[in-house]
């Protein structure tokens, strides 16, 4: 379903169902911060900031928190890691040294940037540390209960998940006193105290009313969140919405072992690298958050997940794609500010939502970001670059906006760019040869130039009419043109491109191609 054809966005749709059952919200969203945060990770907290927005737009009482599984233990050695981390493989990612070094653990190297973001994008959540909470005791009446039902917690997991758990299965982990591994099994309990064996051979006794000695594992730990915080609603990818997946077992958890009704569930698809997959922290097939952040507004980055529904499978493309993204959140922009008509005026809403931090007087300036790619390239500086734009009649209207967009511009095109967009305009006429037929084309097209009004459309029908007349086709003119100026054959569009570069500067170039030709 494609909500926006309704003109109702996806967003409120969620957020009326939600009043529907009760006026006060608990939204909650989590990620474990064991590798780069990634656009992947990010949906989800987007989708969930978004509802929560709906929600107070609608005057209900919302509250959003974000859960970092901070407690959560280092799986493995991933590919971005060093082999020195073999030995903390199974601690607590809060208890393991940061990659960098300029970190308190390594959980808060990958969470920082994500939290940086998270501001910048207007995400404004109520942050907890899993290894914080559970420090706090904030778990430990729950993790009473799920001991007391350790038989109906084996018993739900074996049945929906297919799983084959043991007897002596039980559903905590301990962390172990002596390797500060997340390994500890429980072979006795008697509450308060839980004997335990580890993996290292260590054999010790645990006192469950202090805080921090050990997790749930994450199946019981879900469920078990959702009641100490009265969440009432909860996005998540569809991993975990896979039949006898996590929130099937958790559904049946919280119902029978905690007496909490779940929360309202909403599942959101994957993005996708472009022509590569799903993204995943993991194998480093993925965009960190902080990372892509740097190459694009926030606003334009909200307006990717707004704009689709969350169930909308994304393939999301760093390179050319984020500039089409960016134009088209452009157009958008004019729908909504009425510079543009439209069939997207229906979608104002989308651009609202968009929106880091809610919308601020007057339209920003309506240069998009692929001709403001165009003046990066010409520009030394953001001055000139504003010069360019002015002589180009565009009225600037946000000039702070607009030096955001120039500077993101900028690192794209150092870091996402594909070549073919890149350029370099020579500084000097460069050594190429003419041939008659360009050279009779260069000055007559210098003639018509120095009579012309200086824009876009007005230099490109100029540059066509003058290729007929001088016997040469079209293509062959553009191509002599982007010679003459970058020492290559192509170029961007250039009706834009010239009337960039100013009219005295291509006037003086084409002249300095005609004399070099002459000498020559
Ligand atoms: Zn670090
Ligand atoms: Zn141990």
């Amino acid at each position: 379903m494609n909500f926006l054809f309704f003109s109702v966005h996806w967003a409120d749709v969620v957020a009326e169902k939600l009043i529907e059952k009760g006026n006060e919200h608990t939204l909650a969203t989590a990620i474990t911060p064991s590798g780069p945060i990634h656009v992947g990770n990010l949906r989800e907290v987007i989708t969930t900031e978004a509802i929560y927005r709906a929600l107070k737009d609608k005057g209900a009482e919302a509250k959003l928190i974000f859960i970092a599984d901070t407690f959560d233990p280092l799986r493995k050695v991933y590919p971005f890691l060093s082999k020195e981390y073999e030995k903390y493989v199974g601690m607590p990612i809060s208890d393991i040294p940061c990659p960098c070094g300029k970190h308190k653990n390594y959980a808060e190297h990958f969470l920082e940037p994500f939290i940086e973001t998270m501001d910048e994008l207007g995400i404004n959540a109520i942050i907890y540390r899993a290894h914080e909470i559970y420090k706090k005791g904030a778990y430990n009446e729950t993790i009473k209960t799920a001991l007391d039902k350790a038989d109906e917690i084996r018993e739900i997991l074996n049945t929906i998940s297919g799983r084959n758990l043991p007897s002596s299965w039980m559903p905590f982990n301990i962390k172990c006193k002596k390797c500060g591994k997340m390994n500890g099994e429980i072979y006795k309990y008697d509450y308060p105290y839980a004997y335990y064996k580890c993996k290292c051979g260590y054999e010790g006794k645990a006192d469950l009313r202090i805080g921090g000695i050990g997790k749930l594992p994450w199946r019981v730990d879900w469920p078990a969140r959702w009641k100490i915080f009265n969440v009432t609603f909860e996005a998540f990818g569809k991993d975990h919405a896979a039949s006898g997946g996590s929130w099937e077992t958790g559904r049946e958890i919280s119902r029978k072992v905690f007496g909490y009704s779940p929360p309202m569930p909403l599942v959101y698809e994957f993005i996708h690298l472009k022509g590569r997959g799903a993204m995943h922290g993991s194998t480093g097939l993925a965009v960190a958050t902080d990372e892509i952040i740097k190459a694009i507004s926030p606003e334009v980055l909200r307006f990717l997940f707004m704009k689709y529904e969350p169930y909308r499978h994304i393939e999301f493309d760093p390179g050319m794609e984020l500039l089409d993204l960016a134009d088209e959140y452009g157009r958008y922009e004019r729908a909504y500010f009425g510079i543009e008509e439209g069939k997207i005026k229906e979608a104002k809403r989308v651009y609202e939502l968009s929106q880091p931090y809610g919308i601020k007087g007057n339209a920003p300036s309506v240069i998009s970001y692929r001709h403001l790619a165009i003046i990066a390239q010409i520009a030394k500086n953001f001055g000139e670059a504003k010069k360019i734009i002015e002589r180009s009649g565009i009225a600037i209207r946000n000039e702070e906006k607009l030096k955001e967009r120039y500077e993101k511009v900028i690192y794209w095109l150092k870091n996402y760019a594909p070549e073919e967009i890149k350029f370099e305009v020579k500084k000097e006429m460069p050594e190429i040869e003419l041939s008659e037929k360009e050279k009779k084309f260069l000055i007559l097209l210098n003639k018509k130039f120095e009579e012309l009004d200086w824009n876009a459309e007005k230099i490109h029908s100029t540059i066509h009419e003058t290729a007929k007349i001088s016997g040469i086709s079209s293509r062959k003119a553009f191509q002599c043109i982007y010679k003459i100026i970058l020492g290559k054959k192509n170029g961007p569009r250039a009706g834009y491109f010239l009337q960039s570069l100013g009219k005295e500067f291509i006037i003086k170039r084409i002249n300095d191609a005609i004399n070099l030709n002459h000498k020559a």
